[in-house]
């Protein structure tokens, strides 16, 4: 995986909001239900909070009742990265930022046709977009 923004750190540290620090460089995950993101609906683009690359359009956001936002899948198909997650005793594939290398969150195979897929994704790793 070769990203285009390369910061240390620090830098992030300095430039994103704890949480957001937190969630995309640090890989954590915000609480269900709290993210700002949870049940907006507007139109627009969910940006990458850290570097601003286009990630997801509401077009394909959907109430999927987990607690996060959820979209069925990204805005392009090199938008994103994708790795296999072995950690808290799962096997999950994570979704991360493919411009900034960031954590977004988890793809799973129980979304809606036609993708089938369900990106789980924390509202503090996105900034929307309002069309
Ligand atoms: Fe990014």
């Amino acid at each position: 995986m070769t990203n285009k923004v390369v910061k240390s750190n620090a830098e992030w540290k300095a430039e994103l909001s704890p949480e957001a620090y937190r969630v995309l460089r640090g890989k954590g995950t915000e609480r269900p239900f709290t993210g700002e993101y949870d049940h907006v609906f507007e139109p627009g683009t969910y940006q990458c909070a850290g570097c601003g690359a286009e990630l997801f359009q509401s077009e394909s956001k959907y109430d999927s009742g987990c607690g996060w936002p959820a979209f069925s899948a990204p805005a392009t198909d090199d938008a994103v990265d994708e790795e296999i997650d072995t950690t808290h005793g799962m096997v999950r594939t994570e979704v991360l930022c493919a411009a900034c290398g960031g954590h977004l969150g988890h793809v799973f195979e129980d979304g809606p046709q036609p993708t089938g897929l369900r990106y789980c994704i924390n509202s503090a790793a996105l900034k929307l977009e309002e069309k």
